[in-house]
């Protein structure tokens, strides 16, 4: 479904993606492990189209993103969702809004179908009467919950999640994991995360790939991976992070 080959990243000098190799086949959940700096959000926004490659190419679904007709790279990001470390939810919109508002601006939703659509979800990630809440009014937890409900109104073939975790108070971290456990066991959708929860990972995760300076250094199944790593660099990090 995914497919990156040849892929390089350069930020003035710092080479951040170095010639990477790697692909995601449909419905599979792959996650992303590394050093900070390794180059892990710069691959979920690369697929977003938030920026561009310097070498190499990006497919998804069969369709290339650099170069494609402004018309393809719509088309491609619709098959993807994002959820961010920081929510990014829009805060002059209640959180129904926040989430009707994609599926009727770029899939041209009925606002009732978005809205029952909306409803759903909320009750699928427990807020079902925050409906009308704004979302600075939330925990955090409960933002990035809205933020799935969000990514998922889109019913995206691909759920790319960028360290969701990570800006949350230690006690709301297992309510979105829990969360995110249950989507990946009861939908098909495809998932990429950048996390550093490596327990998440265990769980959730078909394959394991380790980064380091740019490129991948080590995949596997995660009994392997955090088991018995073949790299020393892949121990080192699991041992600093565990
Ligand atoms: P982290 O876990 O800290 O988010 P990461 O593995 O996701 O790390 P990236 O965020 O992909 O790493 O960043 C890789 C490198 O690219 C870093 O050295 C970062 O400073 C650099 N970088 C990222 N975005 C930019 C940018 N817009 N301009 C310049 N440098 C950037």
């Amino acid at each position: 479904l995914i497919r990156l080959a040849g892929v390089t990243k350069r930020f003035g000098t710092n080479t951040v993606l170095d010639q990477l190799d790697f692909s995601v086949q449909p419905g599979k959940h792959v996650t992303l492990i590394g050093p900070s700096g390794s180059g892990k959000t710069t691959i979920l926004r690369l697929l977003m189209t938030l920026t561009k490659p310097d070498e190499g190419t990006i497919t998804v679904d069969g369709q290339q993103l650099f170069p494609a007709p402004e018309k393809q790279i719509r088309e491609v990001r619709k098959k993807i969702g994002m959820v961010f470390q920081q929510f990014n939810l829009f805060p002059n919109m209640s959180v129904l809004r926040n989430i009707t508002e994609a599926p009727v601006q770029v899939l041209g939703m009925s606002r009732d179908e978005a809205e029952a659509r909306a409803r759903e979800l909320l009750d699928l990630v427990g807020l079902a009467d925050k409906c009308d809440a704004r979302p600075t009014r939330l925990s955090g937890g409960q933002q990035q919950r809205v933020a799935i409900a969000r990514a998922l109104a889109m019913r995206p073939q691909v759920l790319l999640l960028d360290e969701v975790t990570s800006a949350l108070d230690p006690e709301l971290v297992a309510g979105v994991l829990d969360l995110l456990r249950d989507i990946a066991r009861s939908t098909d959708i495809t998932m990429l995360c950048v996390t550093h929860e490596m327990g998440f990972a265990r769980d959730i995760s078909d394959q394991v790939l380790m980064f380091d300076s740019g490129r991948v250094i080590e995949s596997g199944p995660p009994e392997k991976i955090f088991s018995d790593p073949d790299q020393d660099r892949t121990r080192e990090f699991l041992s600093a992070v565990l």
